[in-house]
């Protein structure tokens, strides 16, 4: 499931091609994916400027000169392929249309923009822009981790008097937005903070200090990112998803790679999920 520094690698290759540019013909093949479509969503993307591509947490949001925001979410298989030569790199024309492609923009600078979903867990919406941040998927998400809202005193703040396990709290999305299972252990790793600490019972110095850690993760996962665009696979269209290599996360049984740590990475399981941590390094 794409977190937040893939759905990010995935902005920053529709960017080019989207900002700035008009949805000449919008097709929808299907009602709905993860929810319903909006009324209409065909005729009310197509036509539309696109002003801006930003993203806030894991939706991508697509400011259109209508006034609406078209959300895009990849839920946990969706995919953006981009096919066409707008900016005269990639030589490639249009793939022909598979099984999975619920919705097609075709840009006037020539580039089409495909979401093709196979387990359908993604969603499009449309949101009246001037109000996006209140949509119901959006409000209660927490301070963006790359953002000046998310600070030491901030996280501090939110671990205070809280049970529950630092891995859970970093999960969750109302004190900190986009972090998913693969970045959390990752951070956690760096921190060296045990995922079974109870977040409220860490000392303030720890917790600060997973503030830049948290940054320093997501932004090395977003310039891996950057460079599988430029690769020569991401030529063929497929944009967010690439081979990141990790500290603790997927490595079980292997070597703490932690200077002088001769442990193993051991699984557990918290709240339903993998949890990969050091337990001779993380306390
Ligand atoms: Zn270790």
């Amino acid at each position: 499931m794409p977190e937040l520094p893939e759905v990010e690698t995935v902005r920053r290759g529709l960017a080019p091609v989207m900002e700035g540019q008009v949805i000449a013909e919008a097709r929808v093949n299907r009602p709905d994916l993860r929810w319903p479509f909006p009324p209409g969503m065909a005729a009310r993307l197509t036509g539309r400027r696109v002003l801006r591509l930003r993203r806030r947490s894991k939706y991508i949001l697509a400011d259109l000169d209508s006034g609406e925001t078209l959300l895009i979410h990849l839920g946990m298989s969706g995919r953006m392929l981009v096919s066409g030569d707008p900016l005269g790199r990639f030589v490639h024309d249009h793939p022909a249309a598979e099984k999975h492609d619920h919705v097609v923009l075709d840009m006037d600078n020539g580039a089409r923009i495909t979401f093709n979903d196979p387990r359908r867990f993604g969603a499009m919406d449309l949101l009246e822009t001037a109000t996006a941040e209140q949509h119901k998927l959006l409000a209660l998400i927490g301070p963006e981790p790359l953002g000046n809202d998310f600070s030491e005193p901030y996280l501090v703040a939110a671990f205070k008097g809280r049970n529950t396990p630092v891995k859970s709290a970093l999960l969750d999305q109302r004190i900190v937005a986009g972090l998913g299972n693969i970045y959390v252990c990752e951070a956690l790793f760096r921190s060296r903070i045990s995922p079974r600490r109870k977040a409220g019972q860490i000392a303030a110095t720890r917790v600060a200090a997973l503030v830049p850690i948290i940054r320093q993760v997501l932004a090395e996962a977003i310039e891996a990112g950057g460079s599988s665009l430029r690769d020569f696979r991401q030529a063929d269209g497929e944009l967010g998803y690439f081979q990141h290599s990790f500290d603790a996360y997927g490595r079980e049984g292997e070597p703490c790679r932690a200077a002088g740590c001769t442990a193993t990475i051991a699984r557990i399981v918290q709240s339903g999920r993998s949890t990969f941590y050091c337990p001779q390094c993380q306390r």
